[in-house]
């Protein structure tokens, strides 16, 4: 049982190194559309539109919002949602691996290993 309880906080510690070191996660998802622009006499309004130009797509508080993307940063945010996709695969594993310490009853001490400043 012992062994048990400390080969999961092994994994669990690999598990969240990995997810620190994805920093670039953007949690959204990506797309390309054409669009006018804030210039009033521009082509644009007249169907001639810019792009195709990058967004994210987020949500906050239940609502949709596109972020526009710079070209030069479109690499790097594409780069993020993929880590976006590889924190949800490692929140998944990091949540079996903590019902798994729950069920030893050990979770709840599991919270304090390794933080500084926070022991008994
Ligand atoms: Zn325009």
């Amino acid at each position: 049982m012992e062994t048990n309880v400390s080969r999961l906080l092994e994994r669990r510690k690999r598990l969240l190194r990995k997810l620190a070191a994805l920093k670039l996660v953007v949690h959204g998802s990506y797309i390309e559309r054409f669009s006018t622009c804030a210039r009033k006499h521009c082509a644009c309004h007249q169907g001639d539109k810019h792009g195709p130009r990058s967004y994210v797509v987020i949500y906050r508080n239940a609502q949709q919002r596109q972020v526009y993307v710079p070209q030069a940063q479109v690499r790097a945010v594409r780069q993020g949602l993929r880590q976006d996709e590889q924190a949800a695969d490692l929140l998944r594993k990091i949540t079996d691996i903590n019902l798994a310490l729950m069920r030893t009853g050990a979770l709840e001490a599991s919270g304090y290993e390794g933080q500084e400043g926070n022991k008994r």
